[in-house]
């Protein structure tokens, strides 16, 4: 006798062309990789949890619940609770200089939903849009998920090639945004040199092209140096995407978009039917942490933890990496940026580490044309005596790669 469960049906022929892609290829399969204990991974780029706030928080929490603040328990106004927006306000103007206006300023559930907020407010099936090559695989996706066709404009050492980028728009279609992440890039961990940004600024506002900057490891900057933000030198062209993920913990799901106020109200009309409002009692905490002083607080320590995992890793890289690979120097950030041979595989290479338990992801989802040759290595959740182990478990899979390739 057959019973229903056996004719299920494969609901996958259901799903609409921007669903059809390989659930395992995209960021859930990285989340995945990182649960995993019995490995040594430089895989996820989580924060590590010895930076996320400690007790204080739950006393922050019984005083708001003490004061029956129902705000906290309660919808938010999708722009975001308004004692919220005036502490944001408050911290970027300290940071860049630059006053948000009321309507410049949108609280969102992350750094990715804001993505997700100008694909839906601004793409159409087949529209261009510009990343950078490699780039944030979380924006890849957003973007492909309204169907636009991601191109990508090449980085080097001092971050996006603003010559290949004009080179780009004279030549091709006008694509309608361009998604950077000037500081310590994911994954590349390179930074936009500062003689850069006003001409990148300058030629999107010739192109009418919005910038899009993620400023999601901007304040982990391991020097004291920093260039000027994208949205500080043209707030007319660029909106600022920004996480509280990295700097108080993510959980929390809460970030920002600062940008010319039509294109903020375009995302909050897309808000108001994606989760129509960042969580509150988030929104709460944070302010109240912040008010007290202790977002900085973490965010010193913070960068000290990171700024040691990243030396540790990187003199370990020197010993144990054979000659033909080479890789990024990071000075903020979570990430370092191998690149092998052209015809290497790092796809197959990131699979043999899990059997010598290593893992760390393939450049191949961060690349729009899908190259192979490169690895992204996390330091920032990596236990610092682990990392010379690791490094030397890398090192050897990629000397037998290299052997394979007769390099
Ligand atoms: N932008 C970049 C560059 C990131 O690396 C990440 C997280 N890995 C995000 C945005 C998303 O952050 P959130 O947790 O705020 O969605």
């Amino acid at each position: 006798m057959t019973t229903t469960h056996d004719r299920a049906t494969d609901w996958t022929r259901l799903f609409a062309t921007r669903a059809s892609g390989d659930p395992d290829d995209g960021l859930a399969s990285i989340l995945a990789l990182s649960t995993a204990t019995d490995l040594i991974s430089f895989a996820g780029g989580f924060p590590d949890p010895a930076t996320f706030p400690g007790p204080v928080l739950a006393e922050i929490l019984g005083d708001l619940l003490q004061a029956g603040d129902a705000t906290a328990l309660q919808y938010a106004p999708t722009p975001g609770l308004p004692g919220f927006r005036e502490f944001l306000t408050a911290r970027l103007e300290g940071l860049e200089g630059r006053r948000a206006a009321d309507d410049e300023l949108l609280v969102t559930s992350g750094g990715i939903e804001a993505l997700e907020l100008l694909g839906k407010a601004l793409l159409e099936p087949g529209d261009p849009a510009l990343v950078e090559a490699p780039t944030y695989l979380g924006a890849i996706m957003a973007f492909r998920s309204f169907e636009a066709e991601v191109l990508g404009v090449p980085i080097d050492a001092g971050g996006l090639v603003v010559e290949d980028l004009e080179r780009m728009l004279s030549a091709g279609p006008r694509p309608k945004l361009l998604y950077v992440i000037p500081d310590h890039q994911n994954p590349a961990g390179v930074s936009l040199a500062g003689d850069r940004r006003a001409p990148l600024v300058e030629l999107a506002r010739r192109h009418g092209l919005l910038l899009v900057e993620d400023v999601a490891y901007r304040e982990l900057g391991f020097t004291g140096d920093r260039h000027p933000s994208l949205w500080s030198l043209g707030p007319d062209t660029v909106v600022q995407v920004g996480t509280f993920s990295k700097t108080f913990f993510p959980g929390v799901r809460l970030g920002w978009a600062a940008g010319p106020a039509e294109v903020i109200a375009g995302m909050t009309w897309a808000k108001q039917n994606t989760d129509q409002c960042a969580g509150a009692l988030g929104q709460r905490l944070l302010e109240e942490y912040g008010r007290r002083g202790l977002l900085e607080e973490q965010n010193e320590r913070a960068r000290e933890l990171y700024r040691r995992r990243c030396e540790l890793l990187m003199s370990s890289l020197e010993h144990h990496l054979p000659d033909g690979v080479s890789w990024t120097r990071p000075l903020g950030g979570f990430f370092t940026w191998l690149t092998l041979p052209s015809e290497a595989d790092a796809v197959n290479i990131a699979a043999r580490g899990m059997e010598t338990k290593v893992a760390f992801v393939p450049g191949a989802p961060f690349h729009p044309d899908g190259r192979r040759n490169n690895i992204r290595l996390a330091f920032s959740r990596v236990r610092d005596e682990e990392i010379e182990e690791g490094a030397d478990r890398i090192g050897r899979l990629l000397g037998d790669e290299l052997r394979r390739l007769g390099t």
